[in-house]
């Protein structure tokens, strides 16, 4: 008996259109636990290093956690991981919604997409059956249009991930989109599924997993669920959504203006949480089994795109349509945030790559003749459209393609675009955003909670950062904590929100209890080390070292302007040096930056 996961894989050859179950190999679920953990478990094994991510042999893995689909709260997650088309190593994106769990009572742990058809189709998984449809009439829908009609074709409730044109055209960020606005943003998954001409999987069933200790586990899920009632963050996080954070990142300095030339935002009252909430908020919406719903389920109610409506903007999106591209009207950037959906590409990776383009043309780098007559400015609503092919292949591609300097304003780590919080007014972040697996990225460590927003990480023993100012190689360790933390929750299916709220003991029980297992806390820790170094391995073999763990140039030579972080930069001498001591903390290599074979052989991955 296989507590927890359903036990098998759905492994789909788009190339022989064959569909076959397997099972998944019992040790690996307590090495690797589920969701992104067993799936980079899979690519390690399966895609080799210098694959062509857009290629035949690149491999599209779906996983869902132990937890995913429980009463747990907060276990919708899934992941998808695949050589990434953006960065080039390791991608992985992670969404909420209800899809996790539906494909799950669809009789499956996870789906292993190999190979590539020659037509569109999408993939039917019901109740433990699965086969390979035509998708032609689906080809060029967006993301809603394409949930709709498979629902209009479908016999009864079904839960659908797609791609939107973005993944079709190859656009190098696209998502997978689940209940049209949940989205496995970030690293171009969406693009991989686009180059599989796998246009949506499908799925239905009501399938059960058993739990080892069912009471016991509910009794856990429900004092969970009375923790969390308690919690200030809750109440925030209903309130406003992931924009409560807003105001607090630009009264520290940190909240990127006009393509990080400035830290500050003059306008923040125009797009903050509380104007969010009076101009378009219509409703919170929750994912599965959520008792907090962060979600924003907004419509546009005046000026020209009146009576659209959909989901968002969240912090990273309103930001990175807004502010970095020096916008200020709330319904333009809702309106790009709707389009990054229907299209189905990541909006930080789009904003940003937006903002690049807008600075590139200030910059006399990109001129009206490249743009098809087309004038870019900083504060144009209107610039949130197609800015055509060089802004699909990302901020990295579109700089090296440009030459002239251009890579000096391209603010990504590894190819991915950065988020919504300046690292010169928080040294600390610039060291989570070199090390990130995927490429500069804030959910890997979450070191922002601690600097910018004064929320502690529960879920390590200590998470505190004394002066964001500061870059103090003591406090590297608190990266190196939530990184193997959280990434643990990425692979149990929990939403990582939670690890600012709840204990890792909170979650050993309920996997103890769902799984009947024994482990420990130090077991959970070092299974999230296990996958962090397993990656860091596939990325050495991608041909990463210590020499990429690097910041934009901008980061690292222009000072901010103005504000409370005015002056600052993080110099390479000072990122160097934060890197030594977090090599030191992971025990890898300082020359190379990679795993010591001590390390590896005491993970067992050696
Ligand atoms: S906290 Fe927000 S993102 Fe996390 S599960 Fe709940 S609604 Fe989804």
């Amino acid at each position: 008996m296989s507590f927890g996961f359903m036990g098998k894989l759905l492994r789909v050859d788009l190339s022989k259109g064959i569909v076959a179950a397997e099972e998944i190999p019992e040790q690996w679920k307590r090495l690797y636990l589920g969701g992104a953990g067993l799936a980079s478990k899979y690519l390690f094994d399966e895609v080799p290093p210098d694959t062509d991510p857009l290629g035949p042999t690149n491999k599209l893995i779906f996983m869902t956690g132990p937890l995913t689909g429980t009463a747990s709260a907060s276990a919708s997650r899934y992941s998808v991981v695949a050589k990434s088309p953006l960065t080039g190593i390791w991608g992985h994106g992670n969404s909420g919604g209800s899809f996790g769990p539906a494909l799950k009572r669809a009789g499956y742990d996870g789906v292993i997409i190999q190979g590539h058809s020659d037509k569109p189709v999408y993939l039917n998984i019901s109740s433990g059956y699965a086969e390979l449809r035509p998708a032609d009439n689906l080809w060029g829908k967006t993301v809603p249009e394409t949930e709709d009609l498979l629902k209009k074709q479908a016999s009864g409730k079904v839960t659908i991930a797609s791609i939107g044109p973005g993944g079709e055209n190859l656009v190098r960020y696209a998502a997978i989109m689940n209940n049209k606005d949940r989205a496995v943003g970030r690293t171009g998954m969406g693009a991989v599924m686009g180059s599989k001409k796998l246009k949506a999987i499908v799925c239905s069933g009501k399938d059960k997993f058993e739990i080892a200790d069912p009471n016991n586990f509910k009794a856990i899920a429900k004092r969970q669920i009375d923790l969390l009632d308690e919690s200030m963050l809750k109440v925030g996080f209903e309130a406003f959504g992931t924009n409560m954070v807003s105001d607090m990142v630009n009264a520290r300095g940190g909240y990127p203006t006009l393509n990080w030339q400035k830290g500050v935002f003059e306008d923040i009252e125009e797009v903050n949480g509380m104007a969010l909430n009076e101009k378009v908020l219509e409703r919170g919406v929750a994912c599965f089994a959520c008792p907090i719903a962060c979600g924003r389920g907004t419509k546009i109610k005046d000026g020209k795109w009146a009576g659209h409506e959909g989901e968002g903007p969240e912090y990273e999106s309103a930001n990175m349509l807004g502010a970095s591209c020096g916008i200020s009207d709330l319904n333009a950037i809702t309106m790009a945030n709707y389009l990054c959906n229907e299209y189905g590409i990541d909006t930080i990776s789009a904003g940003s790559t937006i903002a690049f383009a807008l600075e590139c043309y200030d910059k006399g780098i990109l001129t009206k003749e490249m743009t098809e007559g087309l004038e870019l400015k900083f504060g144009d609503p209107d610039i949130v459209i197609d800015l055509g092919d060089l802004l699909a292949e990302g901020s990295r591609i579109a700089a090296q393609k440009l030459g002239k300097g251009a890579e000096h304003f391209a603010m990504n780590v590894k190819g991915m675009e950065l988020p919504a919080y300046d690292p010169r007014a928080a040294k600390i972040c610039g060291l989570a955003y070199v090390t990130a697996n995927r490429g500069g990225d804030h959910i890997t460590a979450f070191i922002e909670g601690p600097t910018f927003v004064d929320s502690p990480f529960l879920v390590v023993d200590d998470s505190k950062i004394n002066d964001p100012f500061v870059a103090d190689p003591k406090e590297t360790k608190v990266v190196v904590d939530l990184e193997n933390a959280l990434t643990a929750f990425d692979a149990i299916g929990a939403c990582k929100f939670m690890g600012m709220l709840l204990p890792a003991s909170e979650y050993v029980e309920l996997i103890n209890y769902a799984l009947g297992w024994d482990m420990d806390v130090s077991e959970f820790r070092q299974a999230g080390e296990r996958i962090y170094n397993l990656v860091r391995l596939y990325n050495q073999k991608a041909g990463m070292n210590r020499s990429h763990d690097i910041l934009p140039p901008r980061l690292m030579k222009d000072p901010l302007p103005d504000g409370p972080a005015e002056g600052m930069v993080i110099d390479e001498e000072t990122l160097e040096m934060m890197k030594d001591a977090y090599y030191e903390f992971r025990n890898w290599d300082m020359a190379t930056g990679n795993p010591s074979k001590q390390k590896l052989e005491e993970l067992g991955l050696q």
